[in-house]
């Protein structure tokens, strides 16, 4: 039986297989997409090849895969930097067997009809490819349908509410949900997604990345213990797509070392399709007479998305390279564009001028079209859309003294609580909360914070896990200066290697986030070697980093306290175990102690606490402190060096008794360790902060009854909005992302007043 190979786009592949049964029953057709042939009769590469570039060039991700991709067009006719690297490149991965060439198909094409069918224009490096073997290229038949108007709305929303109007309109009139269509760019997700929900519309709109389910994330921290993580996903689908994704690197032992990619295969393998409801399409899928499609966003930013000048090979040199420049490309992209709009019988095209973000205009892909402006949308698909209708009349009319002339026949029709909102905590029972909480809580420092600082701050941040991250670098900067420090005493600890190491893995930069990055690697470099040279001044010859504690308590659900150190360092000597407990900060800190008891400032006795809970022989606690490791200001008074390293001195509490002190503070005279430690005849200076015994043991047992409190109030379920104004200074809400939840109003606030003890003691 003769053999053929038919080259069609993926998206064709189901009709042209199908229609083939038909016609050519008899014949052998092998199916392929370009990018697959071209691979197979070029070269290929896998995981392995990206892994290797980008540690033998010390690259990130994307920038491999430019290289990669552009592998192919090397060429004898352009002698520059580019090419000189690329070439390397091919050179490097040729020498390692790191390319995959398929020989047998090369062999195998040599004498096969090749049939091309879907592609409207084949660039000139494929054609390069094709004109030594036997190809015919099938053109295919587009309909020529009339489009005789467009529709133009100021706001995206609007854009969308005529769509759903009109998919009503179809679906009163039988025609089923599978036929309605939606071409859309990326902005009109979200907007689609919130208004299809309250038109209460079934549609498929969020394509779920399987990265963002927890327990798939979880295997990320679990890497060593792959067999044991991977068992406890229980839904089989999920389980199978992560397990293709790891055997993709099967070449490699420590999994770690392929992180970032691994994420990134995570991120972008999705979950099963929904397919009930209204499909998201292409304006490149195949529509047939008894589809409805609507094309939205019919805007010069998206119809079509242009190539631009700005590829690894500029335009100029893919001249020289007889490569397609994107000016060619976009010219017949254009063409492809419009003839595929024509081609679509029931089509419905639509634009929008402004979004949240951006302004927009009109594609020019399409002219003389009538531009209806005026469409009013219906009143009779969704009451709840109604009432927001109304809501958005009212404000108008309130703020601005505008009246919508459907005001009052929307106002006859529904009545709504205008103006009527409270935002008092209503209240949760303590069983839903149980349930939800799987009658199980665990409490850390900074959610006992949030608690005290505002029980409704602590209900949406820790409870319900609301939680809105607006610049996750500060997080990855935090991140960067406690892995380094961690590894700062390992064996064959080497600065720069671990710092760019665990730069690499972490997501990419821009230029401003690297021009920082440079700044904290120098500052951090002389952190650790300040450190390195506090410990020459201290006895205490161990260490633990990263230590973490769990206290468990004793309540109607399982609770447990937990609390992560981030070094702790002792000296065992006669049976004790001397020691003390730091936590670096890279932000502010504040170690007064005068707001204890309102459970504000908590952050050192809770060190203490926990400190005290450690499983070690006989513990005497001498200090527990912050290390505050980036600081802006100086003191003049020193020189560059001093200050620096005087900044670096540990800021907190220390035992009073100064023979133990000194085992960890050879220098606590007038100390280089400890900020403000200093003795006068008279015994500490008034600016030491220490404590003797009996502080100590107070201290623990009021925390330990801070804690304890908390935890009653919390499984009472008591997460009223009560933030804290001390001395006329709100302590809760400045920081705060939820203040767009809360609706803060006057009579939430509790005032304390400290104004009498001004003047006093700091402990
Ligand atoms: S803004 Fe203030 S009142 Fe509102 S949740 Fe946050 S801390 Fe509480």
């Amino acid at each position: 039986m003769k053999e053929y190979i038919v080259i069609t786009p993926s998206n064709l592949k189901k009709k042209v297989i199908e229609l083939s049964r038909k016609k050519y029953y008899n014949y052998n057709i092998k199916f392929m997409s370009i990018n697959e042939f071209i691979d197979k009769y070029t070269f290929s590469y896998d995981n392995k090849t990206i892994y290797n570039i980008m540690n033998k060039y010390n690259i990130n991700l994307s920038s491999t895969l430019v290289y990669l991709n552009n592998l192919c067009y090397i060429s004898d006719k352009l002698n520059n930097s580019k090419m000189i690297l690329l070439k390397d490149i091919k050179k490097y991965l040729e020498d390692n067997n790191l390319l995959i060439y398929d020989n047998r198909f090369r062999e195998y094409v040599k004498d096969k009809e090749i049939h091309i069918y879907g592609y409207n224009y084949i660039n000139k490096y494929y054609l390069n490819i094709f004109k030594d073997l036997n190809y015919i290229v099938h053109n295919i038949e587009y309909n020529n349908y009339d489009i005789d108007k467009i529709y133009e709305f100021n706001y995206i929303d609007d854009e969308v509410i005529f769509v759903i109007d009109k998919i009503y309109e179809l679906l009163r009139n039988n025609i089923s949900i599978d036929k309605i269509k939606l071409i859309i760019s990326n902005e009109y997700r979200e907007v689609i997604y919130r208004l299809f929900k309250i038109y209460n519309i079934p549609i498929n709109i969020k394509k779920r990345s399987i990265y963002s389910i927890k327990v798939v994330k979880d295997i990320l921290n679990n890497l060593d213990d792959l067999d044991n993580s991977i068992n406890n996903i229980k839904e089989d689908n999920i389980k199978e797509k992560v397990i293709k994704v790891l055997n993709n690197y099967s070449f490699i032992n420590d999994k770690k070392e392929v992180l970032d990619l691994i994420i990134n295969d995570l991120k972008n393998t999705y979950l099963d399709e929904d397919n009930n409801g209204i499909k998201v399409s292409t304006i490149d899928d195949i529509y047939n007479n008894e589809d409805y499609v609507f094309l939205l966003g019919f805007n010069k930013e998206n119809i079509p998305v242009l190539y631009k000048d700005n590829e690894y090979f500029s335009d100029k040199e893919k001249e020289v390279l007889g490569l397609d420049t994107s000016n060619e490309l976009n010219i017949n992209k254009k063409i492809e564009v419009i003839r595929k709009i024509h081609n679509i019988k029931n089509l419905t095209i639509s634009y929008k001028l402004t979004d949240s973000n951006n302004t927009y205009t009109r594609s020019d892909l399409l002219n003389d079209i009538e531009i209806v402006k005026d469409y009013k949308h219906q009143y009779i698909n969704s009451n709840m859309m109604n009432k927001i209708f109304l809501t958005t009349y009212l404000d108008n009319l309130v703020k601005y003294n505008i009246k919508d002339k459907d005001l009052d026949l929307l106002s006859s029709n529904y009545n709504i609580p205008y103006m009527n909102y409270d935002n008092t905590y209503s209240g949760i029972s303590k069983e839903k909360l149980y349930k939800y909480l799987d009658n199980k809580l665990t409490l850390s420092y900074t959610a006992l914070e949030n608690f005290y600082k505002c029980k409704f701050k602590y209900y949406i941040s820790n409870i319900l896990k609301i939680n809105i991250i607006k610049d996750d670098f500060a997080i990855l900067i935090g991140d960067i200066c406690h892995y380094v420090l961690r590894c700062m005493d390992d064996q064959d600890f080497d600065y720069d290697t671990c710092f760019n190491n665990y730069v690499k893995t972490k997501r990419e930069f821009s230029k401003r986030e690297l021009f920082f990055l440079d700044n904290i690697k120098e500052e951090l470099k002389f952190v650790t070697s300040t450190i390195k040279k506090q410990s020459t001044y201290s006895t205490f010859n161990k260490s633990m980093k990263e230590k973490p504690i769990y206290v468990n308590k004793d309540k109607n659900i399982k609770v447990t306290f937990m609390g992560v150190i981030d070094k702790v360092l002792y000296k065992e000597e006669d049976n004790i175990t001397y020691l003390v407990v730091v936590d670096y900060k890279t932000g502010s800190t504040n170690i007064n102690l005068k707001n204890m008891e309102y459970g504000l400032g908590l952050q050192l006795p809770i060190y203490l606490y926990l400190s005290n809970k450690m499983e070690l022989k006989n513990i005497k606690v001498v200090g527990f402190y912050l290390q505050k490791l980036f600081t802006s200001t100086l003191d003049n008074s020193k020189d560059y060096e001093t200050a620096r390293e005087n900044n670096l001195r540990l800021e907190g509490y220390s035992t009073d008794n100064e023979n133990i002190l000194s085992k960890f503070d050879t220098t606590y005279n007038d100390s280089k360790l400890i900020k403000g430690m200093k003795t006068t005849s008279k015994g500490f200076s008034t600016y030491s902060k220490v404590l003797n015994d009996e502080e100590i043991d107070s201290m623990i047992n009021n925390t330990d009854k801070l804690i304890n409190e908390g935890i009653d109030k919390i499984l009472e379920g008591d997460f009223t909005i009560n933030p804290k104004v001390i001395d006329g200074t709100n302590v809760s809400c400045s920081f705060c992302e939820y203040k767009d939840i809360c609706y803060l109003r006057e009579k939430d606030i509790t005032y304390i007043n400290r104004e009498e003890d001004k003047d006093g003691e700091d402990v």
